[in-house]
């Protein structure tokens, strides 16, 4: 079915066609005519499948026209994903008069108390600075007609439920809500009963498996290795842009100075770093002037660069659903991407609960011609190709060439 059946209005049409979308994906398909509706809506699709669009579509169609006031308010849990999606409602509401704004911490008061105070049709905050222009007057909530919470379980994960619920508070209770969220705890799920009436439940693809255009692969290496596995790894990929996992900030930046002494064009992404320094990072690797980014779960959800060719995650996630999120940075609206996981002695168990919770086994692999020191990350028995196998005995490696379609 075409987008122009689904109910949005010739504005929001507009945008579509000049973003270049033929067709709707399927979460768009189904998302948009309910939230036309007012429906209430709880949303769980992979990553990458155009989620986005799915909720500002029609929020622009229902908006339909500039206002002074707060009408519609889109909560999320990191900075790059609320100037991520702030773009998106730029973008696709271009032919409409409608205003946006993009709150978060971090950065000077001054831009946005004004933003807030002049009245923008569509707010995109983080909960924390949010708060504080409430607090502070700048910000008013009780005209809001539509309240979207955009990765729920994240901002659970990140301890900003409480912060939240004071939002909605503020919120008229007669609104539309709609949350999306990737896996649905007991915590996220007393949200839902308590934020949202009657919501529908649209869920694309099965919730907890990696996007399917994504091929991964696990690569064991004893500790003392896996730096210049890394190396090795990166030099026998043929990638357009890599995404680097790191499990902590520190660990980030010592990867990012190595990397960079070796001369690569390589850029951090954690918390520890100032906002300027972050924007520099997210905006050159989307551009295309980094070829590496090295970064924390901070990237880990929602983050759409499209020139990423590779996720590599250097340490194992320790929340098995970050997985499928990391890896998820890759493969997005139907390219295909490769994802490869450093796995020592240590993180045997972790990768257990990762293979668990999306029901496969990861295939192991081993480089040839590399000087492999014995660890016991070798010892795991795993099936590879239909067959049960001793990871250290498979031996296979040849073409990580760059296996991209658009
Ligand atoms: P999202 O899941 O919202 O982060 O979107 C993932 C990517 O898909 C973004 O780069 C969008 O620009 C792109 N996208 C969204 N909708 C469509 C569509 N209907 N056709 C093609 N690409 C799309």
């Amino acid at each position: 079915m075409p987008f122009s059946k689904l109910g949005l209005s010739p504005k929001a049409l507009e945008g579509v066609k000049a973003a270049g979308y033929t067709e709707p994906t399927p979460i768009q398909l189904r998302a948009i005519p309910v939230v036309l509706r007012g429906a209430d809506v709880i949303g769980s699709a992979q990553t990458g499948t155009g989620k986005t669009a799915a909720f500002v579509l029609p929020v622009l169609t229902r908006l339909e026209t500039h206002k002074p006031f707060a009408r519609c308010l889109v909560l999320t849990p990191t900075r790059e994903l609320a100037a991520q999606v702030e773009t998106a409602v730029r973008d696709y509401g271009r032919f409409t008069n409608l205003t946006a704004t993009v709150i978060f911490g971090g950065v000077g008061y001054n831009r946005q108390t004004e933003d807030l105070r002049r009245g923008c049709d569509i707010i995109v905050a983080t909960p924390g600075r949010l708060l504080d222009h409430m607090q502070q007057g700048n910000a008013r909530l009780d005209r809001v007609e539509i309240l979207i919470l955009d990765e729920a379980d994240r901002m659970l994960d990140m301890g900003f439920l409480p912060d939240v619920r004071r939002i909605i508070e503020k919120c008229p209770r007669q609104r539309q809500t709609m949350l999306f969220s990737a896996t649905i705890p007991p915590e996220i799920e007393g949200l839902c009963k308590w934020a949202l009436r009657n919501p529908e439940t649209i869920e694309i693809g099965a919730r907890r498996s990696p996007a399917a255009t994504v091929t991964h692969a696990l690569y064991p290496v004893a500790d003392a290795q896996k730096y210049e596995l890394l190396c090795e790894l990166l030099k026998r990929t043929n990638f357009d842009q890599v995404l680097l996992f790191a499990r902590t900030r520190h660990g980030a930046d010592r990867i990012h100075q190595r990397l960079q002494r070796e001369g690569h064009s390589v850029a951090v992404l954690h918390s520890d770093r100032t906002q300027q320094e972050r924007e520099h990072s997210l905006n050159g690797f989307r551009n295309g002037r980094f070829e590496i980014m090295v970064a924390t779960d901070i990237a880990s959800r929602g983050l759409d660069v499209e020139g990423i060719s590779h996720v590599i995650n250097y340490d194992v996630p320790q929340h098995p659903e970050d997985y499928v999120h990391r890896i998820g940075r890759t493969g997005r609206a139907q390219a295909v991407g490769d994802a490869f996981t450093l796995m020592v002695a240590e993180d045997v168990e972790h990768v257990q609960a990762i293979e668990r919770f999306i029901g496969q086994k990861i295939a192991r692999m081993k480089l040839d011609n590399f000087p492999y020191l014995y660890t016991r990350a070798f010892e795991a028995v795993v099936p590879i190709r239909g067959k049960l196998v001793r990871a250290g005995s498979t031996v296979s490696t040849s073409g990580f060439g760059r296996r991209r379609r658009r």
